[in-house]
C-alpha cells in the first residue's frame, strides 16, 4: 500500500510502497477513506514533537476495518470506523475517573514496534496511527465505530480537530447558554470550539485571528464577531462585552503570546482554556499579584477531555442532525500526493483544513 513517510525531521514525505505487518493482538487493520492534515503532523515533521524516523505520519483519519489480528472482540471487518490517538486501557485511575484523554497508557502504541518496511527499512507509524497511508494498523480501542452510513471523508475530521475544539469548549470550559466566548486562533480546531460555542448556546462567539481570510471562515462557521488579532483585540472585545471580557476565553494556537491574549480577553472570574499544542522552550508567565485579584481559571485540556468511545459517535450524532457542520472545516479535498502542499497551506495560513481522499477500492478488492 501507498504511504507518505518521514525518512528525516525537516523533510518533506516521500510517497512510498509500504508493506504493513498483519495485525497483532487486539489490533485492527483499517482502509482509511480520508485523513485530515493537521498542524501537530507539521510539528512531527519539523521536529516540535519528537519522532523516530522513518514514519507514516497522520492522526485523523476514517475508514473501513478489513482484518482483525487475534482477541478482538468489538469490531467486524466492514466496521466503518474514525480513529482516535488516544487508546484508553479502561482499566487505570484516569479512565476509571472520566478522563480518559489521560490514561497513562492512552497513548503507548504511538511507541511500538514497526508495523511495517518501507524499501526494505522498518517503518513506524507516527501517534499510533499512520492515516497518511491507504491503510493502517491501530488498536482496537483506537478505532470507534461509527453508523455506515455517515460519509467517511467527513468523519476523518471528528477523529483530532472536531472532538479537541468542541469538547475543549463543551467538556472542559463547560460554556453555558448565554455565556460569551472568545475563540484565538482560527484553524481547524478554533473553528472546531467556535462551532462548539455555538452548539453550547454562547451568547456572543468572538473569533481573534490575525489573518482576514480564517476570520472570514471563522464567521461562515458561527462567530458572531470577528476581531484581528494585530489591532487591539481586549479594546475589541471589551466594547463587545460591555467592558468585561468573555466568560471564556478558549487558545488554540499554542504559544505564549496567544495565551497572553486569551488571559487577557476573559473577564475577571472567567475561564481561560488553553487547547493548542505550544513549545516546551517557550513559557508563559503572568504577575503573581494578577493570578489572585483577576481571579481567572486557567486550564490546559488534552485531546478537549474526549473519551473517543464516548464522544466520537456523539459528534457524529451531532454532524448528522446538522448541529454541528462538517463540511465548513474542509477548505480543500486532496490526493495523497498532494499531501506536502498542505503543509506548505498550513504554513500561508490561508486555509482551514485539508482533506486527503484515497480511492475507493477497486471492486474486486470488495468482492
Ligand atoms: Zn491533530
Ligand atoms: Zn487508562
Amino acid at each position: 500500500m501507498r504511504a507518505a513517510v518521514l525518512r528525516e525531521i525537516g523533510s518533506p514525505l516521500r510517497v512510498e510502497d509500504v508493506v504493513l505487518a498483519p495485525p497483532g493482538p487486539g489490533a485492527v487493520e483499517v482502509r482509511l477513506a480520508a485523513t485530515g492534515v493537521c498542524h501537530s503532523d507539521l510539528s512531527v515533521r519539523d521536529g516540535t514533537i519528537p519522532q523516530p524516523t522513518p514514519a507514516v505520519l497522520g492522526h485523523e483519519g476514517a475508514g473501513v476495518v478489513t482484518r482483525l489480528g487475534p482477541d478482538v472482540t468489538g469490531l467486524a471487518v466492514g466496521d466503518h470506523v474514525v480513529l482516535s490517538w488516544v487508546a484508553p486501557c479502561r482499566r487505570c485511575a484516569f479512565c476509571l475517573g472520566g478522563q480518559a484523554e489521560l490514561c497513562v497508557h492512552g497513548i503507548d502504541h504511538h511507541f511500538g514496534p514497526p508495523y511495517g518496511t518501507a524499501g526494505g527499512d522498518p517503518v513506524v507509524c507516527a501517534m499510533g496511527t499512520g492515516t497518511f497511508a491507504e491503510s493502517t494498523v491501530v488498536p482496537e480501542a483506537a478505532a470507534i465505530r461509527i453508523d455506515p452510513d455517515f460519509p467517511l471523508d467527513l468523519a476523518a475530521l471528528v477523529g483530532c480537530a472536531v472532538v479537541t475544539g468542541v469538547g475543549a469548549v463543551v467538556n472542559v470550559a463547560g460554556v453555558a447558554p448565554g455565556d460569551t466566548v472568545a475563540v484565538v486562533g482560527c484553524g481547524g480546531i478554533g473553528l472546531s470550539a467556535v462551532q462548539g460555542a455555538r452548539l453550547a448556546g454562547a451568547s456572543r462567539i468572538v473569533a481573534v485571528d490575525r489573518i482576514p481570510a480564517k476570520l472570514e471562515l471563522a464567521r461562515a462557521n458561527g462567530a458572531t464577531d470577528v476581531v484581528d488579532a494585530g489591532d487591539d483585540p481586549l479594546g475589541a472585545v471589551r466594547a463587545l462585552t460591555g467592558g468585561l471580557g468573555v466568560d471564556h476565553a478558549i487558545e488554540a494556537v499554542g504559544s505564549s503570546a496567544t495565551i497572553a491574549t486569551a488571559y487577557a480577553l476573559a473577564r475577571r472570574g472567567g475561564a481561560v482554556t488553553v487547547v493548542g499544542a505550544g513549545a516546551f522552550d517557550d513559557p508563559w508567565s503572568i504577575p503573581a499579584m494578577n493570578l489572585m485579584v483577576d481571579a481567572k481559571r486557567v486550564q490546559g485540556c488534552v485531546f478537549g477531555g474526549t473519551d473517543p468511545a464516548r464522544d466520537i459517535p456523539r459528534v457524529i450524532a451531532l454532524a448528522r442532525h446538522g448541529a454541528l457542520d462538517l463540511e465548513r472545516l474542509v477548505s480543500r479535498r486532496i490526493t495523497l500526493d498532494a499531501v506536502n502542499d498542505a503543509f506548505d497551506d498550513m504554513v500561508a495560513g490561508e486555509i482551514a483544513r485539508s482533506l486527503v481522499v484515497f480511492d475507493p477500492p477497486a471492486a474486486t478488492d470488495a468482492a
